[in-house]
């Protein structure tokens, strides 16, 4: 995709610190860095999130998402990570070239905070959301 800025990353038109690549993945250094180590693993495919990316490729990612998970943990001393993607303006994704996000974590003020709010007062009983999607 041409104003791609993930491609234009892959193309080496625009700079990036390199964490990890091969044929078919690139992993380098959110410039925003969350927390220290902050990487994102995209695929060279340029697809859009991770619902357009195929299964092969998904299943691919996953296994080097861990790898580099790993690495980061225990070179950089970390205690944990957090491994998401967000999909769709809603979700928050702001760059359309699938990407995976690879946090680690080191305490719980370390700059990157998921909040999960409960839900009991939403329009849709558990029964009706399960009804719905079972
Ligand atoms: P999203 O919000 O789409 O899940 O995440 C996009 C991520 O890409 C953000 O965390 C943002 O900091 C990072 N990002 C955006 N542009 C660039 C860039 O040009 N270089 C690097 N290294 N990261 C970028
Ligand atoms: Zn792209």
């Amino acid at each position: 995709m041409n104003n791609c800025i993930f491609c234009k990353i892959i193309n080496k038109e625009i700079p990036s610190n390199i964490v990890y690549e091969d044929d078919k993945f690139l992993a380098f250094l959110d410039i925003a860095k969350a927390t220290n180590g902050h990487t994102i693993l995209i695929p060279k495919k340029h697809v859009k999130n991770v619902l357009e990316c195929d299964d092969e490729t998904l299943g691919e990612m996953m296994i080097i998402a861990k790898k580099i998970a790993t690495n980061l943990i225990t070179k950089l001393g970390a205690e944990g990570c957090n491994i998401l993607t967000n999909c769709n303006e809603v979700a928050g994704q702001t760059c359309f070239h699938f990407h995976i996000h690879i946090i680690p974590r080191y305490n719980d003020l370390d700059g990157f905070e998921p909040h999960f709010t409960d839900n009991k007062n939403k329009e849709l009983s558990v029964d009706e959301i399960l009804n719905k999607i079972r």
